[in-house]
């Protein structure tokens, strides 16, 4: 978007749309606001009363509603402001606690892993359990695992479990711990597969079997004071980063305990949609009761603060461990381990089970949403959601495809069509897609992430981080700087990997803010109130320091966050203030 012409255009036609009424307690004027109102519209000025919008206009037109001794005028000095940002998916109770015991360092190689593990093999007492998960292959510079006789050297007087995902590596004295040996048999019934080398032996590499460690870790001692004081450290680091409102996709009775009682004390300074999870195996009987339960809940009642908007279960394995469910095979890899050339992934439930499950989410009139990372999966979903349509009209309901990183070509337009919401992690893109390529080839990414297909087939997707451990917007797992997200939509740039990754999905700036406001707000439900900066809205924005319209594209990524308003409350300064 050119601006100023474009300014000066939009301002001569921006409605004055002040409310009847009392004069505002604020205006905010002379800035740059990006209202992502349904035309994009920038103005100049907005005012606030009983922390909603009330007015949006220029200068003039908004300082004229100011009474003295009541309404108090902040002068944002040119400066661009946005509506609060927001993140359709984060971890954040269990992101908190990640380094309670202990920082962990950033790991870009197999080397940074082994010095980890080494140095816990210090402190640790020998023959207690060491730990490490979530560190992906797919980020690794050699990516691929490191092996159990470097995982040996490493900690030789320690079971050392390396996890990623549902699979995990092991050593020697993890394997003997666990009685895993070449004479292994498999007998709970369940998925699961023993890596094993030309001899016979296994490798270390346990696929969906972390369930047979034999883990006995000391228990880390937490107080719900701990995990307050850490979520609120999390959420603090939230606003620090223009984040107001955010989606919990695996929201449990643990977190949402948490969240209340910050709601109670009035500390809760991220609005929080919950994505309920519920048993997946078991009795179908049981399942559809808890469904039930949680159609029942009293937080499905509408509030500006914290809702259960549905529910999320997983439906398949990842893309960065080697077990999404892909509608072709894998083929054999290096890089995942992988020998069986018609492997095609994990699929945990099957489209038999998954039907009443979304039927009776369907039902209750709530949003369900499955973990999706193949097109497999994400194309058994779907089917199952026009099989829902036939009999309840989904359309209003929003159904979810989280994550769906690998879609298809009539995947886009059929989630245009049923109203499906993705909710995609971009920065995946930008830290997996060099591995991925080198796994699939270019050609078959052709729809990974396709969001401009998706906005030009006139469906709607929102953007998140799936932040799932460690507080850092840059060296959490997954990152979750919203601005980083918005310039790998534009750019499709991936770290370690030349060019562009299918540029012609690339969004727009305009798109790319919007995808973290108002298409995020409309996934939550929460679009009457949240998502622009609109008279009738909750006054939740930021001010940050550049223009992201029209600022060099690099520049976008390291945007810094001046201000963080929470209707109309301030709740973050860069100036400490
Ligand atoms: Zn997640």
């Amino acid at each position: 978007m050119k601006s100023p012409l474009l300014l000066v255009a939009c301002l001569a036609l921006a409605p004055l749309s002040a409310a009847e009424g009392p004069p505002p307690e604020a205006v905010f004027h002379s800035g740059k606001i990006v209202t992502v109102n349904r035309d994009f519209t920038l103005s100049e000025a907005f005012a606030v009363r009983g922390g909603r919008i009330v007015g949006v206009g220029t200068t003039a037109q908004m300082r004229a509603l100011a009474r003295p001794g009541v309404t108090e005028l902040h002068d944002l000095g040119g400066r661009m402001v946005l509506p609060g940002l927001i993140d359709s998916h984060v971890h954040p109770s269990a992101a908190a606690m990640t380094e309670f015991e202990h920082r962990i360092p950033d790991m870009d190689t197999i080397a940074d892993v082994l010095a980890y593990i080494a140095g816990r093999a210090k402190v640790e007492p020998p023959g207690d359990w060491i730990s490490l998960s979530q560190v992906f292959i797919t980020r690794l510079k050699e990516a691929r695992f490191p092996t159990r006789a470097e995982l040996d050297a490493a900690a030789p007087h320690h079971p050392v479990a390396f996890h990623t995902g549902p699979d995990v590596m092991v050593n020697s004295l993890a394997l003997a711990r666990s009685g895993i040996d070449r004479n292994f048999v498999l007998k709970d019934g369940r998925e699961g597969y023993l890596e094993k080398d030309a001899n016979g032996e296994p490798t270390g590499l346990l696929r969906s079997l972390a369930r047979l460690l034999k883990k006995t870790s000391r228990s880390v001692k937490t107080t719900d004071a701990d995990r307050l004081k850490w979520l609120g450290d999390l959420f603090q680091d939230y606003n620090k980063i223009g984040l107001t409102t955010v989606a919990d996709r695996g929201a449990n009775a643990q977190s949402i305990k948490l969240y209340e009682n910050m709601l109670g004390r009035g500390d809760l300074k991220v609005r929080v949609a919950l994505s309920h999870t519920f048993p997946t195996s078991g009795s179908p009987e049981a399942i559809l009761k808890s469904i039930d339960e949680l159609a029942a809940h009293p937080l499905r009642a509408e509030s500006g603060w914290l809702r259960i908007i549905g529910t999320k279960m997983w439906l398949d394995g990842g893309m960065l461990t080697g077990s999404a469910y892909m509608l072709k095979p894998w083929g054999v890899s290096t890089i995942y381990g992988i020998q069986d050339p018609l492997y095609r992934g994990v699929l945990n439930v099957s489209p038999e089970q998954l039907l009443p499950m979304v039927r009776r989410v369907a039902k209750h009139g709530m949003q369900f949403t499955a973990h999706v990372q193949g097109d497999g999966a994400v194309t058994t979903l779907m089917d199952i959601y026009e099989r829902v349509n036939a009999e309840i009209p989904i359309k209003n309901l929003r159904m979810g495809l989280t994550h769906s990183s690998f879609m298809t070509r009539e995947t886009v337009e059929r989630v245009a069509r049923l109203g499906v919401v993705p909710d995609i992690q971009p920065i995946w893109l930008y830290l997996d897609a060099r591995t991925l390529v080198q796994q699939f080839g270019y050609d078959r990414m052709r729809y990974f992430q396709p969001l401009r297909s998706l906005l030009a087939a006139g469906g709607i997707a929102g953007g998140g981080s799936d932040h799932m451990q460690k507080i850092g917007d840059l060296r959490s797992i997954n990152p979750y700087n919203p601005f980083l997200g918005m310039w790998i939509t534009i750019t499709r740039g991936a770290k370690w990997y030349e060019g562009q990754l299918h540029p012609e999905e690339a969004l727009t700036r305009r798109q790319a803010i919007e995808f973290y406001t108002r298409n995020n707000a409309t996934l939550l439900f929460w679009e009457k109130e949240l998502g622009s900066i609109e008279t009738g809205k909750r006054a939740d924005f930021i001010v940050i320091d550049r223009d992201l319209l029209n600022c060099p594209i690099d520049d976008l990524k390291t945007t810094r966050v001046l201000q963080t308003w929470l209707e109309a409350k301030r709740v973050y300064s860069s100036s400490g203030q």
